[in-house]
């Protein structure tokens, strides 16, 4: 939808400021209370969702026109949707969407964020966003004699993404999950360097037609090999393949999981035990791609007008996405079920949970801003008084692994896998 179909939410954005903000019921301390990073570090109202809203209506309207500072409000933004949450606590809005169109309109005007463009013309050329050459894409799985679906059939595809292909210090995680899925007896392949991109980081930065672009090869590099499931590491793949393919019209024939919920099945149907201690108090930080963005996509073909001047009705009414049915369960169950773990929680988790501060392109291009929000969530980690955070995301992982190197502090940082392993 273009940014012109948004234009009755962003009329009707009152500047109420709640998309700045834990929703007050689930506030739980002053120092934890804000919800958007952008905002707690640009502290301007335009660098906020409602300002977004703002500005893509000028700019429609034809008020303002481009300029650097304008992209670096839009674009000094991690896309992680803790604002949306927050809108629809008290008014049915869509401000990420809307936050989507505007980017998009960017990015067709030409207006493009000159840090991102190393990373578009890495996917264009090499089908992933690190800037590596794809003939290099399954080297992390080297010795490890894992089947090829291109050439072998399987039941499972391991789909690493691109951040755990290319990041050698995350390497150990993609080559732990592989032994622990066969482990479990898992008949378990990869696509080595034939695996490519989602799509759904470009997607957020704007560039929209790559998504179409790797929703298609995907979905026929999937049906050709005759794999029965996806299992992916990475929390933006698993939202791209579930929630942004549909969102597009692509239908996949084939089941997506993330790790944590088929390690969850596979420890309730006893294909693999959890039974070594793993003395540690742990904090579990939400990724934002696999909590409230992984909201599955509700589709709706309706009619929306305003009423009274300011409210919109809609017709049939409109069933919104609140966040509220990511995955949150499944992530602590796993936690819980090693033995000797206890789990101590942060002020601000689930849909309401603060971002790592990778998203949206903002590690890209303002590598400082993405430090700042990592620490801000390394902070409020600390708080629990646990040793470490754990999570469930690669691009989570990177940023906080980066953000602990500036800090002093005991804290460690791990993603879920690695625990998992340590319990078998
Ligand atoms: S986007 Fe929603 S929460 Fe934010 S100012 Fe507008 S109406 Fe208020
Ligand atoms: S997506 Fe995140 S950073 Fe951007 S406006 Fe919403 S809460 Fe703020």
């Amino acid at each position: 939808m273009p940014l012109q179909d948004f234009k009755i939410y962003m009329e009707r954005c009152s500047r109420c400021s709640y998309c700045k903000w834990v929703p007050h019921m689930k506030m739980t301390e002053r120092k934890f209370a804000t919800i958007c990073p952008s905002i707690a570090q640009y502290e301007f109202h335009g660098w906020s969702a409602g300002g977004r809203m703002v500005a893509g209506l000028s700019l429609l309207r034809g008020r303002i026109d481009y300029s650097d500072t304008l992209l670096d409000m839009i674009y000094q933004c991690q896309m992680d949707g803790g604002c949306d949450v927050s809108c629809k606590n008290q008014t049915d809005l869509e401000p990420l969407e809307t936050m989507l169109e505007l980017r998009a309109k960017c990015v067709r005007d030409g207006h493009v964020i000159r840090g991102h463009m190393p990373a578009i013309q890495s996917l264009r050329r090499e089908d992933n966003m690190m800037q590596s050459p794809k003939a290099e894409r399954g080297k992390w799985a080297e010795g490890l004699d894992v089947k090829d679906i291109t050439k072998d059939r399987v039941q499972v595809l391991y789909h690493a993404g691109c951040r755990l292909s290319f990041d050698k210090e995350l390497w150990n995680i993609a080559r732990g999950t592989v032994s622990l899925l066969r482990d479990a007896g898992v008949d378990i392949g990869i696509m080595g360097k034939e695996e490519v991109c989602c799509g759904g980081r470009a997607y957020e930065w704007g560039y929209q037609e790559e998504l179409a672009r790797y929703a298609g090869r995907n979905a026929k590099a999937w049906e050709a090999s005759g794999v029965k499931m996806v299992v992916t590491s990475c929390p933006h793949c698993y939202q791209t393949f579930n929630v942004l393919y549909d969102k597009i019209g692509m239908r996949v024939n084939v089941q997506v999981l993330h790790i944590t919920q088929f390690l969850d099945f596979l420890i309730k149907e006893n294909k693999l035990q959890l039974i070594k201690e793993v003395p540690m108090e742990v904090t579990y930080h939400d990724p934002c791609h696999l909590g409230r963005l992984a909201e599955p996509w509700i589709r709706w073909n309706g009619v929306e007008k305003k009423v009274m001047g300011q409210l919109i009705v809609q017709d049939p009414p409109k069933e919104f996405r609140r966040g509220a049915n990511g995955v949150y369960d499944l992530p602590r169950d796993l936690l819980k079920s090693i033995p000797g773990l206890k789990l101590v929680e942060m002020p601000r988790i689930r849909e309401y949970a603060w971002c790592c501060g990778a998203g949206g392109g903002v590690k890209e291009a303002y590598p400082e801003f993405a430090l700042r929000t990592g620490l801000e969530r390394m902070k409020e980690a600390e708080t629990t008084g646990a040793e470490a955070t754990v999570s469930a995301c690669p691009w989570c992982q990177r940023n906080l692994l980066d953000v602990v190197k500036t800090m002093d502090t005991r804290m460690k940082v791990y993603d879920i896998v690695e625990l998992v392993q340590q319990a078998l």
